[in-house]
């Protein structure tokens, strides 16, 4: 059981989705204490996902900015909130509950939530210009104005955000080449029954893929790029976009005393281990799974909106019970609406149902070991998607989800 009180002053360090929603869920929950949201970057805060797909697909526009934000300085001068944006967190000391920001001034808590995210893997290739990454609006500003150009784009990464980006630049004109290691990089997200058909789309869009290939150096500047591969293949190009991962946002942390193992490790009540007026939600937090049986630390949209919300509960109210994950996912590819949620067992099975090539949908669902749903992943099928969570929820085995499945419209 967490400790609850709803006077205290709550410092939120991370000004993006799990902090701001965080803030809100404090009064939403009736918190009546302060409330100060500490962030690096001088923006209001905004999503994320918009950034790869409608932001970079169209001509970039501010107004389509504004679409974007979390909240309005107007909304969260109403709740109280106070802002400090623009100013990141230098250091933390948890013992005399003081966060130190970077323009000197220090902040002291009751209770601190740690929102700090993730930060775009930094690229090992650094050439003169002309290598982007994307994870904030001005990544996605500068994105868009190199794809606006129509010129050839290499991006290297084939996960969510890299093939999102590729499927923006070729809408935009742009020649695009996809590099990946990893020879099926795309089955990494939906799965190996989908991948193929996913890699299908891609190149029917003008996308060209070097799959289970290496880069080994990208050289020249903005306009003017060489992208060389371990085949010995060197490609031109004008622009390249290196999506490589992320890293969780701890750095700030170190010497704190906290646990950092590939993010802040929280018990299941998502507080910081041996500190309990310290929590951490979003995709910095790594908390010990129930389903997986092991600590995660996810980088998906729902979890950090679901995490603050549980988090601002447990403040204000007390938690009783650890937090429970709905591992949701979602990415769009072109018309395609890929939804995921659940896991895939290894030592389970999977199963297709739909055929995308002539229905333009398909659901595959995914069984544990003992033959119970534990997953799904569906393309342009979102009630499929729907069905699949409602079974999963009352416990229903793969084969009752399927046969639902197949007796959908
Ligand atoms: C381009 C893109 C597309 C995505 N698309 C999808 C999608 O389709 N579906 C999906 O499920 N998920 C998607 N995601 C992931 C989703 O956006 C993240 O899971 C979500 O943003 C996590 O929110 P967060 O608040 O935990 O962290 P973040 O969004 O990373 O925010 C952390 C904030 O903390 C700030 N910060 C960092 N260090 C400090 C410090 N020391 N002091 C103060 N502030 C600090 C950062 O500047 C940042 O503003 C996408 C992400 C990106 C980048």
């Amino acid at each position: 059981m967490t400790e609850a009180a709803t006077d205290r002053h709550v410092v939120i360090v991370g000004a993006s989705l799990a902090g701001t929603r965080t803030a809100q869920g404090l009064r939403a929950q009736g918190h009546t204490g302060p409330i100060t949201l500490v962030g690096a970057e001088a923006e209001l805060p905004y999503d994320r996902p918009p950034l790869s797909k409608k932001l970079l697909q169209g001509e970039w526009s501010e107004s389509s900015v504004d679409g974007i934000r979390l909240a309005t300085r107007a909304e969260l001068e109403e709740l109280g909130i106070e802002l400090r944006l623009g100013t990141a967190a230098a250091d933390l000391d948890p013992q005399a509950r003081l966060v130190r920001l970077a323009d000197g001034t220090t902040v002291r808590y009751d209770v601190l939530v740690i929102a700090t995210g993730a930060a775009a893997r930094p690229s090992p290739w650094l050439p003169e210009s002309g290598v982007h990454q994307l994870r904030t609006l001005d990544d996605a500003r500068a994105i868009a104005a190199r794809l606006a150009l129509g010129e050839p784009v290499v991006v290297v990464g084939g996960g969510f955000i890299g093939t999102e980006i590729a499927a923006a630049a070729s809408g935009r004109g742009c020649a695009v080449t996809v590099v990946d290691p990893v020879p099926e990089p795309m089955a990494r997200l939906v799965g190996p029954e989908i991948a193929g058909s996913l890699v299908e789309l891609h190149r029917r869009n003008g996308v060209q893929t070097r799959f289970g290939v290496g880069v080994v150096g990208i050289e020249g500047k903005a306009g003017d790029l060489t992208v060389e591969l371990d085949s010995g293949e060197r490609l031109a190009a004008s622009t390249a976009v290196v999506g490589i991962g992320s890293v969780p946002s701890t750095g700030w942390l170190a010497g704190s005393g906290l646990k950092l193992d590939n993010g802040v490790v929280t018990d299941r009540f998502l507080r910081a281990i041996g500190f309990d007026d310290v929590y951490a939600v979003g995709d910095v937090a790594r908390w010990p799974h129930p389903g997986h049986g092991t600590d995660v630390r996810a980088e998906h949209w729902t979890n950090a909106g679901d995490q603050a919300r549980y988090v601002a509960t447990a403040v204000t109210q007390g938690a009783a019970a650890g937090y429970e994950p709905t591992d949701y996912v979602w990415s769009d590819q072109y018309d395609w609406k890929v939804n995921a949620f659940g896991r895939r067992d290894p030592a389970g099975h999977s199963v297709v149902v739909g055929d995308l090539q002539a229905d333009g949908r398909v659901a595959v669902v995914h069984a544990d070991a003992s033959g119970a749903a534990c997953g799904a992943v569906t393309v342009n099928w979102i009630r499929a998607l729907n069905q699949a969570r409602r079974l999963l929820a009352a416990g229903a085995s793969a084969e009752d989800v399927v046969e639902a499945i197949r007796q959908l419209p």
